[in-house]
């Protein structure tokens, strides 16, 4: 294979690597961002639940202490019915006991419900607690894991930018300035295989003079419709055994 295509395609594969490094590389420091938001989220629900049950317990006694003022008052109106003069006096201090009675069980229901919803909330106090150590050490653990991948991830990017250096350096400024453009100008890819007669990359029939130049792999050449610089896969010298035929045919 010409040397320079050789060059150009290791190129390439190193510019993919890199592309793809640099794209996981920018999407960790989100995925970081995203594992300490659901810890704060998880503390800030637990510390609404804490909360809200001390506002519970404050109400229930509230609650409990209205109870004891409205029988304070019933017991002081029965006391009173001993003291009316008239039935109509009587039956009026009657009505009123039972009216302070009626306050009294819809109290008491409240009450019961605030019993209830305390009783739902320690319990789920009581879980995130449990949970609060595990999920701070998890997403510590987590996050010192994405760490060491953005590091590791860095580190070979610029391994690998050195070697692309070193690399691009070898090739004479007119086929790295090619190679550069159609890189550009094709998202990325500027060397495509041929196959069975075809571009990979865009699909095109090669004219099968340019497709018989191709595969000898001897001279750069680009597709007439993308631009790509071409190349034809060489077997590997295990394949080439295996198919019965020796590794270069051209
Ligand atoms: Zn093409």
């Amino acid at each position: 294979m010409n040397p320079e295509l050789k060059t150009l395609i290791s190129l390439q594969q190193l510019d993919l690597r890199i592309r793809e490094l640099s794209a996981q590389i920018e999407s960790l420091p989100a995925e970081i961002l995203r594992l300490e938001k659901e810890l704060t989220e998880f503390i800030r629900a637990h510390e609404e639940r804490r909360q809200r049950l001390a506002a519970n317990q404050k109400e229930r006694r509230e609650l409990e202490s209205e109870v004891q003022m409205v029988r304070g008052r019933i017991s002081k109106h029965k006391d009173q019915l001993y003291e009316v003069k008239t039935n109509e006096q009587y039956r009026a201090m009657l009505k009123e006991i039972e009216g302070e009675e009626g306050n009294i069980g819809r109290l008491e229901d409240q009450v019961l419900e605030k019993m209830i919803e305390a009783e739902d909330l320690q319990t789920r106090v009581a879980e995130a607690a449990t949970k609060l150590e595990g999920e701070k050490a998890r997403t510590v653990a987590e996050k010192e894991r994405l760490e060491a991948i953005q590091r590791a991830d860095t580190q070979e990017r610029d391994r690998l930018a050195a070697e692309r250096r070193e690399k691009a350096a070898t090739l004479p400024e007119q086929v790295l300035n090619t190679y550069e453009r159609v890189r550009k100008a094709r998202g990325g890819v500027a060397i495509a295989m041929v196959r069975d007669g075809l571009c990979t990359a865009c699909h095109v029939v090669l004219r099968p003079q340019l497709y018989n130049e191709v595969r000898t792999n001897e001279e750069l050449h680009e597709c007439e419709n993308c631009s790509r610089i071409l190349y034809a896969p060489e077997p590997s010298p295990a394949e080439a055994e295996a198919s019965g035929q020796p590794a270069v045919t051209q």
